[in-house]
């Protein structure tokens, strides 16, 4: 994908068409033992706001930060992690590829009705259409590439 630094660009404002794509999520994880001791842990709210797990032995009293966890890759990431770098690469290509398919039919469509005005002659409507066709095959094919 040549223009893939493009995508993430022109599709940032269009949050809600891209979510239907993204096959994944962000998983805190809250550790169930110390990681020094091994011992229990306990929820424990900071002072500065924010949650920690905390070491039950007192002793120890090590605070562990939860962490986040992709459910697709198992990358890991810190607690405000929003995406996963990872996986949201192919959840923008597999966004841009279906805003191209849908974008192709809506010019066609428009097209159609411009030459059903008489604003088009039939040779330019053709044309574009013909253009369309080939964005949608190229789409087509390229969705065959994911693998999901
Ligand atoms: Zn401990
Ligand atoms: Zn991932």
């Amino acid at each position: 994908m040549s223009d893939s630094a493009n995508i993430e660009f022109a599709l940032q404002d269009n949050e809600e068409f891209i979510s239907q794509f993204r096959d994944y999520k962000l998983q805190m994880i809250w550790a169930k033992k110390c990681t020094k001791c091994g011992s229990g842990t306990n929820l424990h709210m900071l002072n500065f706001g924010g949650f920690a797990m905390c070491c039950t032995d007192r002793f120890c009293g090590t605070q562990m930060q939860p962490y986040k966890k992709c459910t697709k890759c198992d990358a890991t990431s810190s607690e405000y992690t929003l995406r996963c770098k990872n996986c949201e690469v192919k959840v923008l290509e597999l966004a841009d590829i279906h805003q191209q398919v849908h974008d192709a039919k809506k010019k066609m469509k428009r097209v159609s009705r411009s030459y059903s005005c008489g604003k088009i002659t039939l040779k330019e409507k053709e044309k574009i259409h013909a253009e369309c066709k080939e964005i949608k095959k190229r789409c087509k094919a390229s969705l065959k590439t994911f693998i999901l």
